[in-house]
């Protein structure tokens, strides 16, 4: 079962927000609505969901490994 729902935590200042994950498409940034820093992956994540976000990205969900690249 794939979810599309994350929730993201900043890790500037820690707000989380839930946020709806494309299904196709891996989101590279991401700008934190508190603190207005913008999130990029770590190194070896694929998007920021993966970084940051309660579930990885779909595609990862899928089939473990990144289709966005
Ligand atoms: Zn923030």
């Amino acid at each position: 079962m794939i979810t599309r729902d994350s929730v993201i935590t900043c890790p500037r200042c820690g707000h989380r927000k839930a946020e709806r994950m494309p299904a196709d498409a891996c989101q590279w940034f991401y700008e934190c609505e508190s603190c207005r820093e913008v999130l990029k992956p770590e190194p070896g994540d694929c998007c920021v969901f993966c970084s940051y976000g309660s579930a990885k990205c779909p595609s990862m969900q899928i089939a473990n490994e990144p289709r966005c690249k």
